[in-house]
């Protein structure tokens, strides 16, 4: 069993989607389908410190915010990595060197600290770089190694952008929302059930 197993938490905060299961997955859903328009939602500045805070990526005051286009960039190769592993296909040299590179002054420190009578030994992850970026990255170099493909899928929803790592103890997630994609198929099919009666 993977060691990844918890529980689905899904949700939309300030609007936007954190249901992908996983940081570089909710990255990779920043351009969301709304009304049948594809919206950027890191495509600016203060957009980008805006869904940074929402993903909870720790910002050090002295640290600039990356530039919206060198996210786009790193978004475009993550989405294409999102499906050559859900195919198990292997991943583009090109994605690998830019992790690689991301990450590459990034790593775990230990940090001592002395209590009552112990002393703790705390590991501390200690990212160097761009913080968006950085963070996606080591987030995404963390999951290859430890992940299942045929949990990674995109919505049901032939209409919805969203895709998502099925962390579910049955591997069933269809949607990836109940309250976005979910429930509007299940109208839909009502609908459906109600006028094939009708016109038997
Ligand atoms: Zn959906």
């Amino acid at each position: 069993m993977p060691k990844m197993q918890h529980q689905f938490v899904g949700e939309f905060r300030e609007g936007m989607p954190f249901l992908g299961g996983f940081l570089w997955i909710d990255f990779v859903n920043t351009t969301p389908v709304i009304n049948g328009v594809v919206q950027d939602l890191i495509g600016t500045k203060p957009a980008v410190e805006q869904w940074a805070r929402q993903a909870n990526i720790a910002m050090d005051e002295s640290a600039a915010i990356d530039p919206p286009s060198a996210l786009n960039a790193l978004r475009e190769q993550l989405a294409e990595a999102f499906d050559c592993l859900a195919a198990s296909e292997p991943l583009p040299d090109t994605l690998i060197a830019t992790v690689n590179g991301l990450i590459a002054s990034s790593g775990i420190r230990l940090y001592l600290s002395t209590g009552d009578s112990a002393i703790r030994v705390d590991e501390r992850l200690q990212l160097v770089g761009p913080p968006v970026a950085t963070a996606v990255a080591w987030d995404f170099a963390r999951f290859l190694a430890d992940f299942d493909h045929r949990r990674m899928r995109h919505c049901d929803n032939p209409a919805c952008v969203m895709q998502f790592y099925d962390v579910g103890k049955n591997n069933r997630r269809r949607w990836c929302t109940m309250s976005l994609c979910g429930n509007r198929d299940k109208v839909a099919q009502y609908r459906e059930r109600k006028a094939t009666a009708r016109s038997a």
